[in-house]
């Protein structure tokens, strides 16, 4: 991006601001020894974070023999990312994907993983998730959560792979899985909040810090609590979006005004400790925006997952020109990248607005929802849509009269969309239509681990003994761009992965 490009966008997206809270990394203590040192509590594993990597780890701990494994969470609610997630979850050769002769493998994943990772995503890495990713969702079935009996295409994936949950929403995930960590014996605390780490003499992880009770951003709530932890700790304290400091460290573009899908928790400090212990830092300037997000609303909302169901039939049209302008399930990127590329004549940003046809947009139920709430509209007529968005009608009729044929024809000659999933689903009155604007969502950044899921030293490239990572904490799996789905069976795979390497199993 060019001088001038850069600062248009940045200018833009000012005004746009949706959450514009401006966190600082919580200054944090170094690690402090081992030696002499009073231990409160002790325990066999510590888990830091309450979302999909540390519930999955809680269980697998268990299950694998733990006595006395914690999870300790920094907020009042439990849950994190993960709670508040569009409860998308991916997995090849699933019993759904069976039932509806849908070919797939570990191997086709990985490679829909590697293309949108740009060649720089750790293959091992996604193998071994794709390859466990089918047990991990048996966990959440076993929990006792529950999906619709379809799958979904989400962009970048060549096939429906895509499991939802029947509330469209993490929690429906997170909920069972906690109920069953309580059921299992796995300790669960909250409003406590990772300070740094206890080590021996070696160096090796031997315990934590925690601060507890602690109250969201007030730094001196709460006592220090010294953890020993005999098995190790396992940090799974997800991403850094909301610390709009270390973000825009990163790319100076996501100032605090541009809107951020995140939980206000999801600031980064623990992974920051990892570092200041040697952890190798990877990819942490590879931050992505949801081209599936609304300037309308704060958040997620529920436009996201309203857009994410209908790209597969709908089109994304520039209201400047009336026309497409992209491939509507390329991957994130991709899509982000042209949606900022929508602008008014006088480089302006101008959001893009995507057309579907209600009588395909009702069949989900975030469909009510967006019309409820006023971040949607349904309207009669291609001539209502270009009248309220300011759009050419004659160009905006050819491209729909244009995209009509490619869906009779199965081929998407403009941007080679997969049309499989449009079939028969022609662009018809009445319509719903919702604008588009990307926000701050995944930090394919963070500590390096192996497939162990033990953090690796900088220095010598080897573990560092007693500790462990798992989920969004972590750094180049993903590569450039993370695909849509890809973080559920991430966080739960290298989470149980990290509890099996910590009971030896
Ligand atoms: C709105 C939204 C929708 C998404 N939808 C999907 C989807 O449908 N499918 C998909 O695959 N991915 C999705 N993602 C991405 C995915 O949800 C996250 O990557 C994932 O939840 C991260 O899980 P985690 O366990 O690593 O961390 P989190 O779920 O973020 O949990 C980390 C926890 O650690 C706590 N914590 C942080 N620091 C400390 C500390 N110092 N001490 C103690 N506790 C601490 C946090 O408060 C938090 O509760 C979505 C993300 C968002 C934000």
């Amino acid at each position: 991006m060019n001088k001038i490009d850069f600062l248009t966008r940045r200018n833009f997206i000012k005004g746009l601001g949706a959450t514009g809270v401006v966190f600082a990394a919580p200054s944090m203590a170094t690690a402090i020894a081992a030696d002499g040192i009073h231990w409160d509590e002790q325990v066999e594993m510590a888990i830091i974070g309450s979302g999909f990597a540390g519930l999955a780890a809680g269980i697998e701990a268990i299950k694998h023999g733990c006595k006395a494994v914690t999870i300790y969470e920094k907020m009042a609610v439990y849950g994190g990312n993960s709670a508040i997630n569009g409860g998308l979850f991916a997995a090849p050769n699933t019993p759904l994907q069976q039932q509806k002769g849908i070919n797939d493998s570990v191997d086709i994943m990985v490679a829909d993983q590697l293309k949108s990772g740009r060649g720089v995503a750790d293959e091992k890495l996604l193998r071994h998730i794709a390859s466990h990713a089918r047990d991990a969702l048996q966990m959440t079935i076993d929990a006792g959560a529950e999906y619709y009996p379809y799958l979904q295409q989400l962009g970048g994936h060549s096939v429906p792979r895509t499991y939802q949950t029947k509330v469209s929403c993490g929690a429906g995930i997170t909920q069972p899985l906690l109920h069953e960590c309580r059921k299992v014996g796995v300790t669960l605390q909250n409003r406590s909040k990772f300070e740094g780490f206890i080590l021996t003499k070696e160096g090796a992880v031997a315990g934590i810090r925690i601060r507890y009770p602690y109250y969201f951003e007030d730094e001196n709530s709460g006592n220090i609590v010294n953890i020993r932890a005999s098995k190790g700790v396992l940090v799974a304290t997800g991403g850094f979006a909301q610390n709009v400091n270390l973000r825009m460290a990163q790319d100076p573009t996501l100032t605090a005004e541009v809107g951020c899908t995140n939980a206000k928790g999801a600031t980064g400090e623990a992974m920051l400790e990892m570092f200041r212990l040697g952890a190798v830092p990877v990819h942490l300037a590879y931050i992505q925006s949801g081209p599936w997000a609304s300037p309308d609303e704060g958040g997620f909302g529920y436009v996201s997952n309203y857009a994410i169901f209908n790209f597969p039939h709908s089109i994304a049209v520039n209201c400047l020109t009336g026309k497409r302008f992209m491939n509507e399930i390329a991957d994130r990127k991709t899509r982000a990248d042209a949606e900022l590329a929508c602008r008014d004549a006088a480089g302006k940003p101008l959001p893009p607005i995507m057309i579907t046809s209600y009588a395909h947009a009702k069949e989900h139920p975030t469909c009510e929802k967006v019309l409820k709430y006023g971040v949607g509209w349904k309207f009669d007529s291609l001539q209502a849509i270009a009248k309220r968005f300011n759009i050419p009608l004659q160009p905006l009729q050819q491209q729909v009269d244009e995209y009509n044929a490619y869906v009779k024809a199965g081929d998407d000659k403009q941007f080679g969309k997969s049309m499989a999933k449009a079939k028969d689903m022609y662009i018809a009155a009445p319509y719903t239509v919702v604008r588009l604007w990307p926000k701050v969502h995944y930090c394919q950044g963070g500590v390096q681990v192996n497939a162990n899921a033990e953090v690796l030293d900088s220095n010598t490239g080897k573990a560092i003994k007693g500790l462990y990572a798992a989920g969004e904490v972590c750094g180049g799996i993903h590569g450039v761009s993370r695909l849509g789905s890809c973080s559920i069976p991430e966080c739960m795979v290298m989470g149980m992965t990290a509890a099996r390497s910590m009971m030896g199993a």
